[in-house]
This record gives C-alpha cells, structure tokens and sequence, in this order.
C-alpha cells in the first residue's frame, strides 16, 4: 500500500472542467490523476483492497473510463475481466440496454456469453453521477441470473443522489463531490 497519497490529495489531483461536455456539467477529469504514477497505484490498491475477500471473480467495467482502473483492480483480485462496450463495438451475440444519463443518452452492450450464473461481479466505472449508466450495467447483468453485484467508482456526485438508484447492491466510491 502506498502510503505517501491520501484521499484529500486524489480529491486535489482530479481536474474539474466547468461547461464540459455541455454548458452546466462541472466535469470530473480523472487524467490529471492516473497520470501520476502513486496517485494510479493509490486508486488501484484502494479499490483492491476494499473488494479482496468478497469473492469476485469477474470486473465488469464500463467504456471508456472504466475499463483504466477496471482492468487492474481484475488483475490484483484474480479476477477476469468483461467489457461493458458502446453500441456497435461488440463482434459477437449481444445483450442491449439503453439508458439516461448525466449529460445524455446511450445504450450499453455486453456479450451474450461474458458471465455465467455462479460469477460474484464488481461493476466499476469511473464516476457515480446519476446512476443512470451504472442501472444499465446491472440491468445486462441480470440476463445472467447473477445473485451477487457490486459497484465500484473513483468518484460519486453525492448531489445526484445516484446510490438511491443502485440501493439493491453494496455501492463502494473513494471520492465524493
Ligand atoms: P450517470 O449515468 O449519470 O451516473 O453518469 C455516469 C457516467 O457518465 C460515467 O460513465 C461517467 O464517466 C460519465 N459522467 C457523468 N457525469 C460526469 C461528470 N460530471 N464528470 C465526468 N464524467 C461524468
């Protein structure tokens, strides 16, 4: 564990964006973070350590954003990895979910054979805004009669309230706004 990064200064290292991607959003830049070496590592082995022991055995990361972290928290927890793509991007059968989001509309896909009925999943996306995108990703997830969701973001946007939306499933965030 890195012990030279704490919250407060991930909190500092995260770039806020006024008017991005549309007038009104205050945008949460997580690049001025991760580019950091002990910052990246700060994030990875936070979310590492708070999800070791539950049992995950597969990390669903949504594109794009998720997929940076995602895909190292899967490697520290032995665990696979599954994309949650964009529409279009997947080559094979799919299942689809359209959503609202914080500044939008989108639809979300999974492949058809990613999980399998006994896996224990860790949703991971960079931010919890509205939990529109995260009720998708838990929606697909559904098609696999999967008992056990959990939900990991680098931020949450407390005054979205987004968490009531997910209240179903343990819902883990290291940084609040
Ligand atoms: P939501 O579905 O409203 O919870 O929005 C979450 C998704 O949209 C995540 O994939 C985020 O990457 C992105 N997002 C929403 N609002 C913001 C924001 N203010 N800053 C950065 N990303 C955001």
């Amino acid at each position: 564990m890195n012990n030279t990064i704490s919250i407060q200064l991930l909190k500092e290292s995260i770039r806020n964006v006024p008017d991005f991607p549309k007038p009104g959003i205050q945008f949460k830049d997580i690049t001025t973070a991760l580019k950091d070496p002990e910052t990246f590592q700060y994030i990875v082995d936070m979310i590492s350590d708070h999800f070791a022991g539950k049992g995950i055995t597969k990390v669903a990361a949504i594109e794009s954003r998720g997929f940076i972290v995602g895909g190292a928290v899967a490697a520290r927890l032995n665990a696979g990895f599954v994309p949650i793509r964009k529409p279009g991007k997947l080559p094979a059968a799919i299942y689809k979910k359209s959503y609202e989001m914080e500044y939008g509309f989108d639809a979300l896909e999974i492949h058809s054979d990613a999980l399998s009925k006994g896996d224990v999943i860790l949703i991971h996306d960079d931010l919890l805004a509205t939990g529109g995108t995260s009720f998708a990703a838990i929606d697909l997830i559904n098609n696999f009669n999967i008992s056990k969701i959990f939900l990991s973001f680098i931020i949450e946007l407390t005054f979205l309230n987004g968490r009531e939306k997910l209240s179903h499933h343990e819902v883990h965030s290291l940084v609040q706004f």
